[in-house]
């Protein structure tokens, strides 16, 4: 342990989010950060080939005016109803620091993205976990009734990858209008619904959503929000109170190269649907079990193998898969679906382990 400081009590101390390993072997099967297995659209690769370095002389467009025209054509919302960040990991850090300043404890469910206490810790927001039922779905009822300072809720959820019904998102954005309520839809893309249009309704609506996943851009690091245009001023007015210049001009053009090609984005996230779909269905003739997943993960579970023991087996196979050692969760893995080859992989490992 380091030896406490004399000014110890005047540091602003946290314990940081754990990332999943990013393995310096390229030869391993990467199941443990929900990447995309597909590679960018080509429009993407033209515009880094296109790219000249004389432009990286000056500052970046601090308004990121291209990835904004580009996101507001593709969703049908206007600019000034659109924020974007480097990650939504970014857009949800500013979020936090902007829209959850009450002494009242913002709620997020206990089982989720595990980013959430610790941006509340950093930022000495005061929280508290609402349990998932045991099937691992949102307990709707406690989420309406609480008495709270804001909500976070990821639809899908993860790692669990299960959704929840837009009826049961409005019932508790309508419950708490006097706070931001924040849906992370970072997985929304891989088969469930939106509830963008519920921005035009409610005003204390945030959706927040990324380019790391369904448009394989997790490296670039681009995500967005959505909400109404006084809640979209209030987290402008944070962001440029930090840094101006957070995304970079490639990016920019690399975002919306990338929402400009929605055939492949749509050839791209149905091919994972599928194998996830496929991969459910093998997985369990195993005998794992799984809450029902709508995003580009599998939340497993075996009854008769730890999965702390598996986790470490598949590991030493090199096939990364991620375990969360914590309270309800110890006994599962959450595995991202690659390519069909990968799953295929990964099932024929657990098809020997389980022998
Ligand atoms: N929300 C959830 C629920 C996630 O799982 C992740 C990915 N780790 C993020 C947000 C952040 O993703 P990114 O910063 O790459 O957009």
């Amino acid at each position: 342990m380091e030896k406490e400081l004399a000014f110890f009590d005047k540091i602003r101390t946290v314990t940081p989010y754990t990332p999943g390993e990013q393995p310096k072997n390229q030869n391993v099967i990467k199941l443990n950060t929900n990447e995309n297995p597909y590679p960018p659209s080509p429009k993407v690769q033209k515009v880094l080939e296109a790219f000249e370095a004389g432009v990286l002389r000056k500052y970046p467009d601090p308004l990121c005016t291209e990835l904004i025209d580009a996101l507001s054509k593709e969703y049908g919302v206007s600019k000034d109803r659109i924020f974007v960040g480097v990650g939504s990991d970014d857009v949800l850090a500013m979020s936090f620091l902007t829209f959850f300043n009450s002494k009242k404890p913002i709620v997020f469910p206990d089982i989720t993205y595990s980013f959430y206490d610790v941006w509340a810790d950093v930022f000495r927001i005061p929280y508290e976990m609402i349990p998932l039922k045991d099937d691992f779905t949102i307990n709707t009822e406690a989420f309406v009734n609480t008495d709270c300072g804001g909500v976070v809720i990821p639809n899908p959820n993860a790692p669990t990858g299960v959704i929840l019904e837009t009826s049961a998102i409005e019932e508790i954005i309508k419950a708490h209008q006097d706070s931001v309520v924040i849906i992370d839809e970072a997985y929304v893309d891989f088969g469930g619904r939106s509830v963008l249009p519920l921005i035009d309704k409610y005003e204390n609506l945030l959706v927040v959503q990324t380019f790391s996943k369904s448009r394989s851009l997790a490296g670039s690091r681009i995500g967005f929000a959505f909400g109404s245009e006084k809640l979209i001023k209030y987290l402008s007015d944070v962001k440029f109170s930090f840094n101006s210049y957070t995304m970079d001009s490639i990016t920019q053009k690399i975002g919306a190269a990338a929402l400009s090609d929605k055939e492949y984005f749509t050839e791209t996230t149905k091919k994972i649907v599928k194998t996830r779909e496929y991969f459910k269905k093998e997985v369990s003739k195993l005998g794992f079990t799984f809450p029902d997943s709508m995003s580009n993960f599998v939340f497993i579970h075996h009854d008769q193998y730890n999965a702390k023991d598996l986790f470490a087996a598949l590991k030493e196979n090199n096939i990364f898969v991620r375990y969360f050692d914590k309270p309800r969760i110890n006994d599962y893995l959450r595995v991202t679906i690659g390519t069909k080859e990968d799953m295929d992989k990964i099932l024929a490992f657990l098809s020997e382990y389980t022998k």
